[in-house]
């Protein structure tokens, strides 16, 4: 069940700030507040989607494809393009870290990182 109190929701709305690298009617992209890179963006949904998989399962096939062509755009904005590397991840329920329960894409860059965990 998706809560709508969830602080994602709140930025959407704006009831709490955010550093925002790129916005649209779908998609909003903005600076992870404890970053984990030089460069950590989260890139969310602007619909209500908990989870990748809820996304993916209800979103329609535009705005799917919107979202994902988005984070390209993104990462070009930040910099990310020709050889220079980036990471994107989502974690999926609380097992695998997630702690936020509005859909969001981590984008991470200015590292050289290592294996996935
Ligand atoms: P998750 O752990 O769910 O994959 O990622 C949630 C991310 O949201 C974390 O990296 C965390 O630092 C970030 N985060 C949590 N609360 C806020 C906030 O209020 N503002 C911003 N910009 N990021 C937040």
């Amino acid at each position: 069940m998706y809560d709508s109190n969830n602080v994602f929701a709140k930025i959407i709305r704006g009831e709490i700030p955010s550093k925002k690298v790129y916005e649209d009617d779908k998609v909003l992209a903005f600076y992870d507040v404890a970053p984990a890179a030089p460069t950590h963006v989260l890139v969310i949904p602007k619909g209500e989607y908990g989870d990748y998989i809820d996304f993916i399962s209800k979103a329609s096939p535009q705005d799917v494809l919107h979202y994902f062509t988005t984070i390209k755009e993104i990462a070009r904005i930040l910099g990310f393009s020709g050889n220079e590397g980036f990471r994107i991840c989502s974690n999926i329920g609380a097992k695998a870290g997630q702690t936020v329960f509005h859909f969001h894409t981590h984008i991470l860059g200015g590292a050289q990182f290592g294996e996935v965990v």
